[in-house]
C-alpha cells in the first residue's frame, strides 16, 4: 500500500545519471504458465535491459540493482496472486518495494533519470483503500480492500449478549423491563461500534467506508454514524455478518464501489468539459493540459486508460512540447521525443500534488482529445475577479 505522499515523493525523485530502475510484476495466470516461467521471463528483462545500459557509464551500479531485483523476484514464487512494483536506485539508497493488485499489465523494467509510475497510479487509481466493516450485535469483522486485494484487520468486540431470562414474570412487567434492557444494550454497542469506526478510518487514514449488516439492523446503526463518517460511507450492502466469506465481501464491496466511481467519474468529465467551454477551470486537449500542469495548475487530470501520444521534452529546462520541434521554445536547447507522453503526464501530475483518473471510454471525453484536467485556478485570469463574477 502507499500514501499519496509517498507517491508524490517517487514522482519527486531524480537521478542525474539515469540510474532510477522501476521494476513490474505481473503474475501470470496459474493454469497458462509455471512459476519456473516467470523466473526465466524476469532473468530476461534484466538480460535485455542490461544490454541496453552497456554504454551508460553508471552501467555498474544499475547492474548491482537489477541483480537485487532477480533476487527478490525470484522470492515471488509464493506470491503468485499479487503484482509487484519496485523502484531502485543504488545510487541515491532507494529501494521501494510494493503489493500491487494482480492486473499491472506486463511485467517490465524500465531504466531512466525518473520512476517510471504510470501503471502504479493506474493500478491504484482505480482502487481507493476502502475499510469493510461487517456488523453485527457481539462484533465488527473488519478488512481493508484495495483493488483485488482483501485483507482482514482485528475485529472490534462487543462481547456476547448477556443472557435474559424468559419469564415474562408477573402481569408482563418483567418482559417490558427485558425488552427496554435489550434494546438499550444494543443501541450501547452500535455506538461503540461508530465510535470505533471513526477512530479506526482515521487511524489507518481510510478514504471509503462500507458496511455490511442484516437489513433490520441498519436502522439501529445509521444514527450513530457522525456526519464525518457518513461523508465516506460509499455504501451498504445486505450479508450475514458472522458467516459471510472474503469472496462474498469482495465482490458485493466491489459492485459498489464500481457503480460509484462511474457515475462520480462522468460528473467530473461534464465539470472539466463545461468550465473549458467556458473558458474557466477546466482545460481539455493535450496541449492545454500540458500548459496547465507545467503552470501548476491542475486538481484533477482525466485520462483515457490508454491514452498515447508523442511530444518532445528540452533536455535542459524539461518544457513540453506536442509540436515535434527540434529546439525548445523557452529556453532554445536540444529537445528529445519522447514516443508516450502519458508516463510524463502522471509524473507531472503527481508532482502537482494532483488527483489522476483514468476513464476507461467516454465519447465527449474522446472528442475533446481523450485528455483532460479541472484546474485549481488559472494563472493566466485573475481568479479573484472570476471568483467575483
Ligand atoms: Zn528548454
Amino acid at each position: 500500500m502507499i500514501t499519496r505522499q509517498e507517491l508524490r515523493q517517487l514522482a519527486q525523485f531524480e537521478s542525474p545519471g539515469g540510474c532510477a530502475i522501476s521494476f513490474y510484476f505481473q503474475p501470470q495466470t496459474p493454469q497458462d504458465k509455471s512459476h519456473r516461467d516467470e523466473a526465466i521471463l524476469v532473468k530476461d528483462l534484466v538480460r535485455e535491459t542490461l544490454k541496453r545500459t552497456e554504454h551508460n557509464g553508471n552501467h555498474q551500479a544499475i547492474r548491482e540493482d537489477l541483480e537485487r531485483i532477480l533476487t527478490a523476484a525470484e522470492s515471488l514464487h509464493g506470491n503468485h496472486s499479487r503484482g509487484k512494483a519496485i523502484f531502485v536506485c543504488g545510487e541515491k539508497d532507494v529501494w521501494r518495494e510494493l503489493d500491487l493488485p494482480p492486473r499491472v499489465g506486463r511485467s517490465q523494467l524500465i531504466v531512466n533519470s525518473r520512476f517510471h509510475l504510470k501503471p502504479l497510479v493506474a493500478a491504484f487509481a482505480e482502487a481507493p483503500r476502502a475499510c469493510i466493516a461487517l456488523v453485527d450485535r457481539e462484533k465488527a469483522r473488519i478488512f481493508e480492500l484495495q483493488g483485488e486485494i482483501l485483507t482482514p484487520k482485528p475485529e472490534l468486540e462487543f462481547g456476547r449478549m448477556p443472557h435474559v431470562g424468559k419469564s415474562d414474570g408477573f402481569e408482563g412487567y418483567e418482559g417490558g423491563h427485558r425488552e427496554r434492557y435489550v434494546e438499550n444494550e444494543v443501541m450501547n454497542r452500535f455506538k461503540q461500534f461508530a465510535e470505533s469506526i471513526q477512530l479506526l478510518m482515521n487511524r489507518d487514514k481510510f478514504e471509503i467506508l462500507l458496511i455490511g449488516c442484516r437489513d433490520e439492523a441498519w436502522p439501529e446503526i445509521e444514527p450513530h454514524l457522525s456526519s464525518a463518517i457518513r461523508q465516506k460511507l460509499a455504501g451498504r450492502f445486505l450479508v450475514d455478518p458472522g458467516l459471510a466469506s472474503g469472496v462474498e465481501v469482495h465482490q458485493s464491496a466491489t459492485r459498489i464501489l464500481e457503480k460509484n466511481r462511474g457515475s462520480e467519474q462522468l460528473d467530473l468529465i461534464r465539470e472539466v468539459l463545461g468550465q473549458a467551454a467556458r473558458n474557466g477551470r477546466g482545460a481539455v486537449g493535450l496541449r492545454h493540459v500540458l500548459t496547465a500542469l507545467e503552470r501548476q495548475e491542475v486538481q484533477v487530470l482525466l485520462v483515457a486508460r490508454d491514452f498515447q501520444a508523442e511530444a518532445v521534452e528540452c533536455r535542459n529546462c524539461g518544457h513540453f512540447d506536442t509540436r515535434m520541434v527540434k529546439s525548445c521554445v523557452v529556453c532554445g536547447q536540444a529537445t528529445r521525443e519522447l514516443s508516450d507522453v502519458s508516463d510524463a503526464l502522471v509524473d507531472l501530475a503527481l508532482r502537482n500534488g494532483a488527483e489522476i483518473q483514468f476513464v476507461l471510454s467516454d465519447p465527449d471525453l474522446e472528442k475533446a482529445g481523450r485528455i483532460g484536467a479541472l484546474l485549481r485556478f488559472r494563472a493566466d485570469q485573475n481568479t479573484a475577479e472570476k471568483v467575483a463574477v
